[in-house]
């Protein structure tokens, strides 16, 4: 894997930033909703074990006067075993406990409302933050003995989390994006997450397709992605990250020895199009993402999903299907280091847009097969508890 200098890190900090200075200046002359690229300043979440290096921790346990072993004793505690509470970790003196707890393990992320579907093996949790701001994960089982709606094949089960209360992307058919952009995730907060999905059970794998996006939360994402593959154990290869394309970001991600699974979120192969369905498109057209995302295939080996939600009449055409295919052709091995994932799309309340008719989308299909392209259809787990990006703390906000 390729290594960035110093040098190259700057620069691509220094795009991100004239990016987000250049989309404001869009927003100000008078866009209906502004992109927004850069968090609003917030009271920062407290600080958690997972929130620190492992020289952190170490020091922080002999700052608190205990030995050095103690801090890869809480490591595996924390992140090995289910629970999250220290005063169970009874090979700890109780006064440790105690101090740990209050120290080192604030309770990051509460339940507020829990919604099952699919006979419980969809779960969607709305969670409060400890400044009140929501975020929301779906937990997906697939493959559960007796559970025909679990779907077939082996036991698995996939977390959909979220990297920031809300979005600043504004593309108009995500709930998410219409609510704007809160705050950042910390580390911690990701990582809660992923730990509260692991007390029902193994987790196989996590996408970032909850809430937010990403790559601009990116120093927190990166902590995160290191606690989650190198403390938890989590296999990078079944973690991806979805982006609409931060194309600086996706470079520098590409080079952070995380061989995670990229997606990026296409949902158009015209600028035209996908400048009012992405609005970042407007500063990354699709060729440099599209570039990117292949970038980051040859440097990673790893497969790039191509995200497309199918929305009827808008982007279901078959000639775009055609100029879909084209695009990704025109990239090396003819189309082979992609794999399409079309979703169809999760109507937002009052959108005038809605999924594509099945014919559109088996003809969508088609097409991507008839020139060689990968393409799935992605199943619409919790639909009627709208597992779709964002929905329910949109909802919950508005109520
Ligand atoms: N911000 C990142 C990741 C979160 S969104 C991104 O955009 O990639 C995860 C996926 O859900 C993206 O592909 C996004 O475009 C898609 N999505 C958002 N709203 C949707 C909706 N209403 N119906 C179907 N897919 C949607
Ligand atoms: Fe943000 Fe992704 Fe929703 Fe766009 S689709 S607004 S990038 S969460």
């Amino acid at each position: 894997m390729s290594e960035l200098t110093a040098s190259d890190r700057e620069r691509l900090a220094r795009e991100a930033d004239e990016a987000a200075a250049e989309l404001d200046a869009h927003a100000r002359a008078g866009r209906a909703l502004p992109v927004v690229m850069k968090a609003p300043k917030a009271a920062k979440p407290p600080r958690h074990w997972a929130d620190l290096k492992a020289s952190e921790r170490v020091d922080a346990v002999l700052a608190a006067g205990l030995p050095k072993f103690r801090a890869g004793q809480i490591d595996r505690h924390f992140f090995k075993s289910a629970s999250d509470d220290p005063h169970t970790w009874t090979d700890l003196p109780t006064a440790v406990r105690t101090q740990l707890a209050d120290t080192y393990f604030p309770t990051l992320i509460a339940p507020l409302r829990v919604q099952t579907a699919d006979e419980g093996t969809t779960i969607k949790t709305l969670w409060r933050l400890h400044d009140g701001n929501l975020i929301e994960s779906v937990l997906m089982r697939y493959g559960v003995p007796g559970i025909a709606s679990s779907g077939p094949g082996r036991q698995r089960s996939t977390l959909c989390l979220s990297s920031q209360a809300g979005c600043g992307m504004a593309c108009p058919f995500c709930a998410t994006g219409q609510g704007g952009l809160q705050r950042n995730l910390s580390a911690g907060e990701i990582v809660a997450q992923v730990k509260a999905a692991t007390k029902d059970g193994p987790l196989n794998n996590v996408v970032f397709m909850g809430m937010g996006e990403p790559l601009a939360n990116y120093k927190q994402l990166i902590k995160a992605l290191r606690v989650m593959t190198g403390d938890m154990g989590l296999s990078a290869r079944g973690i991806t990250v979805s982006t609409s394309g931060l194309v600086p970001r996706m470079i520098e991600l590409a080079s952070e020895g995380l061989p995670v699974t990229l997606a990026l979120s296409l949902h158009a192969p015209d600028d035209e199009l996908r400048n009012t369905l992405v609005p970042i498109n407007q500063r990354y057209p699709v060729l440099d993402a599209v570039g990117a995302a292949f970038a980051y295939f040859e440097a990673t080996g790893r497969r790039v999903s191509i995200e497309y939600a199918l929305i009827r009449d808008v982007n279901d055409q078959a000639w775009r299907a055609d100029a879909l295919a084209d695009l990704l052709k025109g990239h090396g091995r003819g189309g082979a280091w992609v794999h399409v994932n079309l979703i169809p799309l999760n109507p937002t309340p009052g959108s005038r847009w809605t999924a594509s008719r099945r014919r559109d989308e088996r003809e969508f299909v088609a097409r991507l097969e008839k020139r060689s392209i990968a393409v799935t259809v992605r199943d619409t787990r919790g639909r009627e508890i709208d597992g779709a990006c964002g929905q329910l703390a949109a909802g919950e906000r508005s109520a």
